[in-house]
Order: structure tokens, then C-alpha cells, then sequence
């Protein structure tokens, strides 16, 4: 039987701020039965794409997306926020639904023509994953898809990239 993943978010009103309704992913994380099969539902759909590396961004991309790529036995790369990574880094910036952020990467954190996958738990205005797949591109990398717990279908994040592949294992409007 498939495994309702939607019943196991839950659902907050007026977080972080009035208006919005966030989607908490850790009662996923919390259940190890349940963490395992969303990481396998994702680490299937990156192996259908050829993926050679991972890339998450900060930070919640780091708990769905490293245990993909170990799943699969291909590296991962974190998308981080400014100033934490020592060595030299591409820089890219990006509005969120509530703020707006920046993300670097390692210069040499992708090999070029490398096929990348990009993992984070959520997509709702797709400004981390236009950021994250800039960086991926500038640096020489292919994104062959995207894969989200959660995409929040009505902020139309997924019209911004009808070229690049899009998985998600719940949706909501
Ligand atoms: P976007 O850039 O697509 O507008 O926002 C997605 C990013 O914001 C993701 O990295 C995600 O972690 C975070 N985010 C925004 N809203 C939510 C939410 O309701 N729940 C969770 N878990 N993350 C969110």
C-alpha cells in the first residue's frame, strides 16, 4: 500500500508569520520507517535521472538530500548560507515566500557536465531552487531534476522551470 505521507505533516498556523501556514516535516524525520521510505521515494526518482551528485541548500536540503545521495552512493553538495564555507565560493541570491536569502557553493564542488539532482524538503516560490540550480549551471554542472517532500502547487514555482524535471511526494494548493 503506498505510504500517506501527507498525513504525517503537520500543518502550523500563522508560522513563522500571520498568513502563513508551514508544512513541519519532522514527524517524518521523527519515524525511521517513514524517513527511510520518503529518502528511498526520492533517491529512486534520482536514480531515474542518471544523477552523478546531490546538492541541498541549507539546511532542511541537508536532512532530505544527504541521505539520498548515500542511498544512491553518489557525493553530496551543500548549497550554504554566506560565510560558512572556507574556500572559494559562487554566490547567488533569491527571494523566499517570507524574506529573501543568498546561498554560495564551493568553486569546485561540481565537476563540469556533472548530472545534479537538488533535494530540499519544500518548493513553494522555487527562489532556493532558481538560486541553487544558477550556482549548479555556473559552475558547470546539469540540473537533470528536483525532488521536494512538499510542493505547494498554487505559488506555480514549477511554470518558472518548464525545461527542468520536478518530483514531489505531496502537494498541496
Ligand atoms: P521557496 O524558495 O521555494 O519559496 O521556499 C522553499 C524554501 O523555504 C525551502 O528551502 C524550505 O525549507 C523553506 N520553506 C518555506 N516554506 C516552508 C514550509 O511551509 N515548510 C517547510 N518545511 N519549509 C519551508
Amino acid at each position: 500500500m503506498a505510504i500517506d505521507f501527507k498525513q504525517r505533516i503537520a500543518s502550523v498556523k500563522d508560522f513563522p508569520n500571520e498568513g502563513i501556514t508551514f508544512r513541519d516535516i519532522t514527524p517524518i524525520l521523527q519515524d525511521g520507517e517513514l524517513y527511510r521510505a520518503a529518502t528511498h521515494e526520492l533517491a529512486e526518482y534520482a536514480k531515474s535521472r542518471n544523477a552523478d551528485v546531490i546538492v541541498g541548500p541549507e539546511a532542511r536540503g541537508f536532512i532530505v538530500g544527504c541521505p539520498v545521495a548515500t542511498e544512491l552512493g553518489v557525493g553530496f553538495v551543500p548549497a550554504r548560507k554566506p560565510h560558512k564555507l572556507p574556500r572559494e565560493v559562487e554566490r547567488a541570491s533569491y527571494d523566499l515566500e517570507y524574506g529573501s536569502n543568498v546561498l554560495e557553493m564551493h568553486k569546485d564542488a561540481i565537476k563540469p557536465g556533472q548530472r545534479v539532482v537538488i533535494c530540499d524538503d519544500l518548493m513553494a516560490t522555487a527562489g532556493t531552487l532558481h538560486a541553487t540550480k544558477e550556482l549548479v549551471e555556473r559552475l558547470g554542472g546539469e540540473v537533470v531534476g528536483a525532488a521536494f517532500y512538499i510542493e505547494l502547487t498554487n505559488l506555480k514555482g514549477r511554470s518558472m522551470f518548464p525545461d527542468t524535471d520536478i518530483f514531489s511526494l505531496v502537494k498541496y494548493d
